[in-house]
This record gives C-alpha cells, structure tokens and sequence, in this order.
C-alpha cells in the first residue's frame, strides 16, 4: 500500500491537463491542497495498525492486504466493513471522503462485465479483472466519471444536437478506440490517478456509440480536467483539521482520446449501459449510508458544541432537535446493514448491496440534509453569517470588544469560544456549507432516481394483496416469498 508521500509524488508526475480559472497547472497547484489532504487521509490510515481489517482488506484476486478503496466486497461483512470504513474516514475529513466513487465504479464494472460475457459471448471479464490487479497493486484511487454533460435533458444521447453532450466512441480501431464528449461534476478527478469511465442512463440501439466504459489515468492524452476547487478561507491564528480539507470537482473532456483496447470494459453493448449505471449507483447510494451519517455526526456535533457555546445545551427543545438529527442518521447507517445483510452474490463473486434498502437509506438522508442544517441554525443563531473577520479577534483595539461577544458560557474560555463560532461558521454557513447540502440532494443521482430504482425494485401487487386480504377481498394471503427471504450467511 502506499503512502501519502508516494501517492503525492506519483501525482506531482503528471501531465500537467488540469485548468483551474484559467490556469493550466500541476496536481500541486495551492488550491488543490484541500483535496489532497482528504485523499492523503485514506493512504495514512492505511499505514495505522488500529484501522487494519477496516481500511485493509485481503485482495480476493491476489489474496494480498490491499487498501479497502480498491477491494470488491465479497460478502455482507466486507460491505459493512465498507460502510463503517466510510463513515469513520469522512468523520475525520469533516464529510465526503471521496475515494468511495472509484470504489463503486470498480464495482459496478466487475459485475457488469461478467454479465455481458455470459449474455454476448464477449471478453471484458478478464481484460477488466486484469485491470483491476494492477489497479490493487499500485494502490490506485479512481475517479468515476459516469455524469454526462446531457444537453437537452428531454433528448435521448443520439438525439442531441451537439454529440459531445455524452461521451461516445467516434471510431474503432482494431488496437482501441476513440472517444469524445464531456463528463461533468466529478469528484476528485484533478487528484486522481485514474479515471473510471461508464454510462449514465438507459441507452436504446441508437444510442450504441454511446455504451461505453473504460479507465485511464487522470493525465491521459486529449483529455481535459476544468477544475473547480471548493474550500474554506485560511486561518492564520486559530487553526484547525476542518479548514485543511477541501474537494473538487471537473469538467472532464475527451477531445478524441485514444483508448487501447485492454481498457475498454464496453464498447457498444447499448443494453447494459442501464445496468452498469443502475450497479454504479447502488453501491454508490450504499456508500452514502456510511457517508451521510458521518456529515450529521458532523452536524450534530456541531449543533451540539455551539448550545455549550450558548449555555443552552439543556433545554428541551435543544435535546429534541438534536435526537432528530441522531434519529436520521443512524437509520440511515441502519439502513446500510440491512443492505449488506440482504446483499447478493453476483456471478462474478461481487457482492453488492440490497437496492431498496441501499435507496431508502440515501433518499432519507438526501431529503433531511436541509433539515439538519436548519436544525444547526435554530440552535446556534445568526452568528454564523455575521461573525466578524479572523484579523478582528487578533487586533488589539477590537479584540477587547470581541471578547465581550464571546462570553456567553460562563464555562467556555475565550479561545475555545473564537474556535466553536468560526467552526460553525465553516460548517453552517461557507461554500463547503453549499457544497454539501447540494451534493447531499445531487450526489449520487437526483431525487427521482431513488424512485426509479424503489419502484423497479417494489412489487406493489404483492402490497394490494395485503389490503385485499384485510379488506376481505381475497381469502388467502401468500406470504412465502417473504418467508424464505433470509440474510445472507455473513462469512
Ligand atoms: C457535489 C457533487 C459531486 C458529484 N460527484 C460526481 C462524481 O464524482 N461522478 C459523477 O459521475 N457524478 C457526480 N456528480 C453528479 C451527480 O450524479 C448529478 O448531479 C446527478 O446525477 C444529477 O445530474 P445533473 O446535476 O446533471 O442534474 P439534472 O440531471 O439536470 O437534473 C435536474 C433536474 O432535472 C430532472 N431531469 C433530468 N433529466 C430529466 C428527464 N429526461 N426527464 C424529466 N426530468 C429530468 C431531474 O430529475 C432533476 O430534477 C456529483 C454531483 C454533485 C452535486
């Protein structure tokens, strides 16, 4: 496994196709940093003896203790393991630990192209598990880039004006392809070693060009990385973890990139674009029961700190809002079991979680994110809008009039009081604040795929007959399917 400093330097090595604001420049570029130090995080744990069997994993390809980020989850304990891995690494980045995407990816690619060798008589199984032994072995973290650009929302992939609005093959050589278009919104691309790449949506015979998926890595010639880096302002005195951390995202664009054949998962197979998609985002929705709790831990705690910070930490109404967020979020991680427990076994020996549990569990947290941060704001007040500027605790004529803005908790000292308010002013009310209320709806999928997916997955008659049964209607009530529906053996 490597270590933060080699993954940095391997970065440092690239081809310099990142663009931020209008600079090209290398993965080392100050705005990056944010970005880099949450990647860092998954490698430095990886080195701590106290995560291993949670951040380490024995490689089902190679028997070797590899990164849990690069591992495919074999059974329900190596999904919950999954799960607890994400929650406990994003509570210490303060939120989206962001190497689960490429996780998901490697994933939904395992699965999908055992399928499609069964069902079409193709090779992808091999090429791609290939792949995946180096991609194990060099310890590399993925990005997913399965957002497409999509134009005209109504229209179809070969229906749009403009080509470009999917990523699709626009020639086939007997060695590989070449591919064009522009994947949007994707998370850590410009501090990526490699690139997953696979569709977004149903596609239909026309669409063919557009089925496609492969992987390269991040500085792959003719391709593009827009960058938009989010992070927190600087502090110069009172320094924390919190404000070291950032993301980004990227417009990646394929300009007629060359793909070589032993990286390409898929290339024309229209009627399993909607099955690589619909894998990717299950296992993606999972790892949001381990994510989305750690962002209300964060939000708790925080809610939490600034009531101490009030010296109301014991009113009722206090205690009651932050049971709800408790309440939300563990169902949301209770959620997550439950979809490790009644998981399944896909041929190519992936296992991958139960859909309806996996999407119940995301769609609660993605419908609560507004929720918890309004719970934040009632309890902490108006503060974390209006608090003056860092330089104004520290200069010497208005730092005596701060302080008197800082004594509301007998308790609570001074400095201990600058760090709760500015934190909440990070979390409550910052671009990071923004950033995570909207990836909490977006991220994954919009709202209505969670609908898709429970209404592909729930069988309606089976709850009409329950009614009818009660009503009267029908004599009987067949339950057997449910009665032999079990959860899976956990070795
Ligand atoms: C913070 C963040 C990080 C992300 N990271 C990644 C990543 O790493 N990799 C990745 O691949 N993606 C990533 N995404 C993208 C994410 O998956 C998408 O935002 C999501 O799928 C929605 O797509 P969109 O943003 O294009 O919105 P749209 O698809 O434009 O959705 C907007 C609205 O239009 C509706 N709509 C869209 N199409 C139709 C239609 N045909 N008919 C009717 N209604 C329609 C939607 O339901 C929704 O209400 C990220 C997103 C965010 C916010």
């Amino acid at each position: 496994m490597r270590t933060p400093e080699e993954y940095c330097s391997s970065l440092n090595k690239m081809k310099r196709n990142v663009y931020i604001g209008g600079d090209k420049v290398g993965r080392d570029d100050p705005r990056l940093l944010g970005n880099l130090k949450v990647m860092q995080t998954t490698f430095q744990l990886a080195q701590n003896t106290d995560w291993e069997g949670v951040i380490t994993a024995e490689s089902s390809i190679t028997g070797k203790i590899i990164n849990r980020f690069t591992h495919l989850a074999q059974n329900p304990l190596d999904l919950i393991k999954k799960q607890k891995m994400i929650r406990l690494t994003a509570t210490r980045v303060g939120g989206c630990i962001q190497r689960c995407m490429g996780q998901d990816a490697i994933a939904a690619l395992s699965v999908a192209t055992k399928e499609m060798d069964e069902k079409l008589d193709t090779e992808y199984h091999q090429r791609f598990m290939s792949y995946l032994r180096e991609y194990q072995e060099r310890d590399w973290a993925g990005a997913c880039c399965q957002t497409d650009s999509k134009g005209d929302r109504i229209k179809r992939p070969h229906e749009q004006e403009d080509p470009d609005a999917y990523v699709h093959i626009v020639e086939e050589k007997s060695d590989g392809i070449v591919v064009s278009g522009l994947k949007i919104s994707i998370t850590m691309a410009a501090v990526a070693d490699e690139l997953l790449v696979i569709p977004t949506r149903a596609l239909t015979e026309k669409d063919r060009y557009y089925a496609v998926a492969f992987a390269i890595p991040a500085d792959w010639e003719n391709v593009r990385l827009i960058t938009r880096p989010a992070g927190l302002r600087e502090r110069k005195k009172f320094k924390c973890p919190y404000t070291e951390m950032g993301v980004s995202e990227s417009v990646v664009v394929f300009d007629n990139a060359f793909i070589p054949k032993e990286r390409v998962f898929m290339c024309g197979e229209w009627k399993f674009g909607r099955r690589i998609a619909l894998l990717f985002a299950n296992s993606h929705r999972f790892s949001y029961t381990g994510c989305k709790p750690a962002v209300s831990d964060v939000l708790c705690g925080t809610a939490a700190l600034a009531a101490e910070a009030n010296n109301i930490e014991r009113v009722s109404h206090v205690t009651q809002k932050l049971s709800e967020i408790v309440g939300t979020g563990e169902l949301a991680f209770a959620a997550g079991i439950a979809a490790a427990l009644y998981g399944e076994k896909t041929s190519s020996g992936t296992f991958t979680p139960n859909e309806t549990y996996a999407n119940v569990g995301r769609r609660l947290m993605g419908e609560f994110i507004y929720h918890e941060f309004n719970i934040l704001t009632e309890i902490a007040g108006g503060l974390s809008v209006t608090l003056p500027f860092e330089d104004d605790f520290l200069q010497e004529v208005t730092k005596k009039d701060l302080e008197k803005l800082m004594k509301r908790n007998p308790q609570m000292s001074y400095e201990d009081a600058c760090r709760v308010w500015r934190f909440v002013e990070n979390v409550a009310a910052s671009s990071m604040a923004s950033w995570y209320q909207i990836a909490g709806v977006h991220g994954g999928g919009s709202p209505i795929m969670e609908t898709i997916a429970l209404n592909i997955e729930t069988d309606y008659e089976s709850k009409k007959n329950v009614a009818k049964y009660l009503a009267g209607i029908n004599e009987e009530l067949d339950q057997s399917k449910q009665l032999k529906s079990m959860p899976c053996d956990l070795s």
